[in-house]
């Protein structure tokens, strides 16, 4: 009752009753909720239209606090292609949008529901995963990838574990055994540690569609098929878009192995020039006992020259991804 009460109430959601509050940005909140027509319980992102700006007249300021409301006019833009996007999207490594509609003062993001939150907790509770255990996230997330690149023509462009979310809480044990490699056809098997009572890996989903953006086609240099009149700047720029998923997959795929991201500094300066340069590191003595196979394939992500750059079929190919990881010891 305590936690209910604390629910705001959003005018145009009475047909949802807000449960727990499951991540916040600047102008977004997501609720876990109940949608009261068919009682299944889904992730709403409520996204507010307007913010709240100090009034600029003049001697005003000092006087009262008085608050006006200023219209985000690039936020309704920004959201519907958000929602546009999202619309088109079918697959079970990314997050399904349910529903879709707005209030003078919100709009509303009706989600299906990740109940075992961001890859990043995850990763801030084991400290890192093992590499099967990696493994079993990272493919996932390239099969996503490979949907959006090859079937959408869609660029994620915010690939981080924030924006990874689990379907259900993992229950990972200090020392994993291997999962069983994940297998798209073979929904609710293959996923599940052995030797944990009713727990193991779920399904990690691609979420937050709030920076991507549809690009050209590789091949023709069009923009969904038809033949343009594109000016060669826009050809060039748009070149290697999909490459900048690739380099954030490897930059997640470093952190999911060593806890730590690849390019880390407490200076903004320091860290841009690093990102820049590509200058990262296999830190002893915690990437000693990793595979030189996990380090090619790092390599090959973690290259400056996008040219250079795995594409996303490349990355499924590579032994370390195919890999079959050894079955689990059977000896307690
Ligand atoms: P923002 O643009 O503010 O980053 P996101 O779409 O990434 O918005 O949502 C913010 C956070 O809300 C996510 O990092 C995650 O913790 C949580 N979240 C988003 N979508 C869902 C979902 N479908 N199920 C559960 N939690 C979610
Ligand atoms: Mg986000």
């Amino acid at each position: 009752r305590e936690a209910k009460n604390k629910m705001p109430t959003y005018t145009g959601l009475e047909n949802f009753r807000l449960l727990e509050k499951m991540g916040d940005g600047a102008f977004s909140n997501v609720y876990k909720a109940v949608d009261l027509r068919t009682g299944q319980k889904v992730a709403v992102k409520v996204v507010r239209k307007y913010e709240l700006s100090a009034s600029q007249g003049a001697g005003e300021k000092h006087l009262n606090r008085e608050f006006k409301k200023k219209p985000r006019v690039t936020e309704r833009a920004n959201i519907l292609k958000e929602v546009q996007i999202m619309r088109g999207i079918n697959h079970p490594s990314i997050v399904k949008l349910l529903q879709f509609f707005e209030s003078p003062e919100h709009y509303f993001l009706v989600l299906e529901l990740m109940e075992g939150g961001e890859l990043f907790h995850q990763i801030v509770k084991l400290t890192y995963f093992s590499e099967n255990l990696a493994r079993h996230v990272i493919v996932q997330v390239a099969q996503g990838i490979r949907y959006l690149h090859e079937e959408r023509g869609v660029v994620h462009r915010d690939i981080k574990p924030e924006n990874l979310l689990f379907d259900r809480i993992p229950i990972v044990p200090s020392k994993i055994p291997a999962p069983k490699q994940f297998d798209e056809d073979k929904e609710d098997e293959g996923e599940f540690i052995p030797g944990v009572g009713g727990g193991g890996i779920g399904k990690v989903k691609i979420a937050d569609f709030g920076l991507s953006k549809v690009v050209w086609d590789e091949q023709t240099m069009t923009p969904c098929g038809t033949v343009g009149y594109t000016a060669p700047e826009i050809v060039k720029d748009e070149r290697y878009s999909k490459s900048v998923d690739m380099w954030a997959l490897g930059c997640v795929l470093y952190t999911l192995l060593c806890g730590f991201p690849p390019f880390y500094d407490e200076s903004i300066n320091v860290l841009t020039e690093k990102v820049a340069r590509g200058h990262y590191t296999f830190l002893s003595p915690w990437w000693d006992t990793i595979s030189a196979s996990a380090k090619d394939l790092i390599t090959h992500l973690l290259c400056v020259d996008p040219a250079q750059r795995y594409t996303i079929d490349e990355f499924l190919a590579h032994s370390w991804v195919t890999a079959v990881p050894a079955p689990p010891d059977p000896t307690p």
